[in-house]
């Protein structure tokens, strides 16, 4: 694999694929030129092995997780804990299906939407699961404990690469077509924020209290 390590080439190869991809019509108002600058034109490698998620996700573990990358070309990461960017390494760990399908549904909608920022994914498990409580900063997560949940920031109206502040910030048909993209690709559950009256079917696509900043996945 090819990997670019100059920042400045990388983000004129960011930028021509950009442009390749979308027309100028097509361009949005704003584009983050430092965050795009940041942003790598391949994705770091992972560590794939076959994972296993023990128990249930509000009370399990999880053997042989797959770390994700602290970012992507299609993600960047976020830490509920410290509020930056990235999220800590050890919140970033999954099943092998749980990477590959976030990876795999973030890369399409940005295929599908040419000029959406990269997508924020915030926390996975632990490295083993468990219990990943207020104890380990931010609001802490009942679930999260066997590799199977993932957050995931919605965007921007702005388009910049920020978690949300207040729900008027986000971009209502990109966070719905996110939703859509996670239930086609079998998601179990999506919880999406009260106020932002997403859309999906009964008992997948349910709203929750505290998800108005970001959607909660989880995979079977
Ligand atoms: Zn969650």
């Amino acid at each position: 694999m090819v990997r670019v390590r100059s920042p400045a080439v990388a983000a004129l190869a960011a930028l021509a694929v950009l442009a390749t991809a979308a027309p100028a019509a097509a361009m949005p108002r704003q584009i983050d030129v430092a965050a795009l600058a940041g942003a790598p034109i391949v994705d770091p490698p992972i560590d794939w092995r076959a994972s296993r998620a023990v128990g249930r996700p509000f009370a399990g573990r999880l053997v042989r997780g797959v770390q994700l990358p602290a970012q992507g070309v299609d993600f960047w990461t976020y830490d509920w804990g410290t509020r930056a960017t990235p999220n800590r390494p050890w919140r970033r760990w999954g099943t092998d299906r749980l990477v590959r399908r976030v990876l795999t549904v973030l890369r399409d909608f940005r295929i599908a939407n040419p000029g959406a920022a990269r997508v924020g994914v915030a926390d996975l498990s632990r490295p083993h699961g468990g219990a990943f409580g207020r104890n380990f900063g931010g609001l802490g997560h009942a679930s999260h404990q066997n590799g199977l949940d993932a957050d995931i920031v919605y965007p921007r109206s702005d388009r910049l690469e920020e978690p949300i502040r207040d729900h008027r910030e986000v971009d209502r048909a990109l966070a719905q077509d996110l939703v859509d993209r996670f239930v086609e690709a079998g998601a179990r559950n999506v919880w999406t924020g009260p106020r932002l009256h997403l859309r999906g079917p009964a008992g997948v696509v349910e709203d929750l209290v505290h998800h108005d900043d970001h959607l909660h996945v989880r995979i079977r």
